[in-house]
């Protein structure tokens, strides 16, 4: 442990899951004069900005909790949204955070000057720190879809991520836009009370099955009594075999265990869908994990419902009382949804960010969001991100990354309050030869084995973590400093 000699002051951006771990681990640390700036009127990110009906996360809610604030509490295998929402709710007041939160109020700009940060409010007020942590999120800004003639929809329509709580949707003629994970779990809660629901497919998704596994309050007090089974779900043979088997797949396309899972999928839609036609519907033609992995216990049961209806191909166009395809078809529609994803092109945008000489993060990252190990940028120092870019996303639980990432942002960080340097950056080099390897390994993985997903780059590149998650935490248990500009003085 260093000496501590000089007092930081921090500012974290985004009150989301990733921002709360900053702000708790560095009152951990005794640094306490930070400020998390949070543009929502409440904690929780995407589980804020969330609603939508069957919002849950499908990754087990044991790992989907911080290692530090498991909960014996969570109802089920895979949690429902509100119920995560409550949990970071309940996180802030735990920690203490929310006295240090600023609510309703976004940063327009970040500029490092004479070695420091001066930030700067969209409501003009301004704020100095010594260190920045941008925790904005990956899924933050909607795609509103290209479909020509939607603003044209009598009805009403919104986006999955701006969802309309004053629209009914009981006996309804609902369309859905969009079966990535979020479309999946509308239509499998809506099917149910729709009169028709409609799901708009550009390209079919393999659907992964899994349990649809409820805690009952034994299994609660079980947990409660004793810690080591919530740590088997979190890190149990079965859990690290899953993230194993998962990583071993997305790096190697000729691995057997792609192809184990490629057997899942093919086994789930041929023993799910009865009706040939409809199984020949939903059959993707690109190879499983290549989209991130959809996991859904009932969804193909919400599609096989005499109300629901898959429109697979082109949409022409929206007209006032619904959808035309490019094959002639028309469906008549009250309401549409749009799950159509979200613009991960943006990261920490349209903040301005400038670091050393008035540079722009923006010009950095006018081909794509780059940054080292997906946490640090040369030229911006004492600048990180969490779950920034080039991270490992998709089927990972994001809360386990952030931690590893703050390990490891928490080590250099040691290097100011030591006073070992002024500010801390990457190299220029160090950042050129991550991203020539990453990008090398990236066109490798099964992500770019032919589809289209939020994972590519406008190259067609994958956007991720190209190799395995045991290398992720290797790299993230200490930072190498050799690639590091140790500045002592601006
Ligand atoms: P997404 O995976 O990016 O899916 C967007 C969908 O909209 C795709 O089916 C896409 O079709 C379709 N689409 C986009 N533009 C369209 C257009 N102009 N016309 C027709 N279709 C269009 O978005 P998402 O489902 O919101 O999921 C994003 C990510 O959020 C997930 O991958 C996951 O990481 C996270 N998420 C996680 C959970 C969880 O349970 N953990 C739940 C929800 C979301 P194409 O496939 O043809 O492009």
């Amino acid at each position: 442990m260093p000496t501590d000699k000089r007092p930081l002051r921090f500012v974290i951006i985004g009150a989301g899951m990733a921002g709360m771990l900053a702000g708790i681990r560095l009152k951990e640390r005794g640094d306490t004069d930070f400020t998390i700036y949070e543009k929502g009127d409440t904690v929780g990110g995407t589980w804020r900005e969330n609603s939508y009906p069957g919002l849950a996360c499908d990754t087990p809610a044991h790992s989907y909790t911080f290692s530090f604030a498991t909960n014996p509490e969570w109802s089920a295998f895979y949690a429902p949204g509100p119920e995560i929402r409550a949990y970071f709710e309940d996180i802030a007041d735990r920690y203490d955070l929310k006295s240090q939160i600023s609510f309703n109020t976004e940063i327009a700009s970040c500029r490092f000057v004479d070695g420091r940060w001066r930030i700067v409010t969209t409501d003009g007020r301004d704020d100095v720190a010594d260190v920045v942590i941008a925790a904005t999120g990956v899924l933050h800004h909607p795609a509103m879809p290209d479909i020509p003639g939607l603003a044209s929809f009598a009805g009403p329509y919104f986006h999955s991520a701006r969802w309309d709580h004053s629209v009914g949707f009981d006996g309804k003629r609902i369309g859905v836009i969009g079966n990535g994970s979020t479309g999946v779990q509308i239509v499998s809660a809506l099917s149910k009370i729709a009169g028709t629901l409609v799901h708009f497919q550009r390209s079919p998704q393999w659907i992964m099955p899994c349990p649809d596994l409820k805690y009952s309050d034994a299994d609660k007090q079980a947990f409660r009594d004793d810690p080591a089974k919530i740590e088997a779900v979190r890190n149990g043979p079965e859990a690290s075999a899953r993230r194993a088997r998962f990583t071993a797949a997305i790096i190697d396309l000729d691995s057997p265990e792609l192809a184990e899972i490629q057997e899942i999928v093919e086994r789930n839609l041929q023993d799910s869908i009865r009706d040939p036609d409809l199984r020949e519907k939903l059959r993707p033609d690109y190879r499983a994990a290549c989209k991130r992995m959809v996991f859904s216990a009932h969804y193909y049961n919400a599609v096989q419902r005499p109300n629901v209806e898959v429109a697979v191909g082109t949409i022409e166009r929206v007209e006032a009382a619904g959808i035309r395809m490019k094959d002639g078809s028309f469906h008549e529609l009250d309401v549409i949804a749009l799950a159509t994803g979200f613009r991960v092109d943006q990261f920490v945008r349209p903040m301005i960010v400038e670091g050393v000489g008035g540079q722009s993060l923006d010009v950095l990252w006018a081909e794509h969001p780059r940054a080292y190990y997906a946490v640090a940028v040369p030229d911006f120092p004492n600048f990180f991100l969490l779950n920034g870019p080039t991270g490992p996303v998709g089927n990972f639980t994001l809360i386990d990354i952030a931690e590893a990432q703050w390990t490891y942002i928490d080590q250099l960080i040691d290097l100011l309050r030591a006073g070992t340097c002024d500010a801390v950056a990457p190299s220029r080099a160090a950042l050129e030869n991550y991203e020539e390897r990453r990008t090398e390994a990236a066109k490798r993985t099964v992500f770019a084995s032919g589809c289209r997903s939020w994972y590519l780059d406008k190259q067609g590149v994958p956007q991720v973590w190209p190799w395995s998650y045991a290398y992720f935490q290797h790299v993230m248990a200490t930072p190498n400093l050799d690639d590091y500009d140790l500045i002592q003085r601006y």
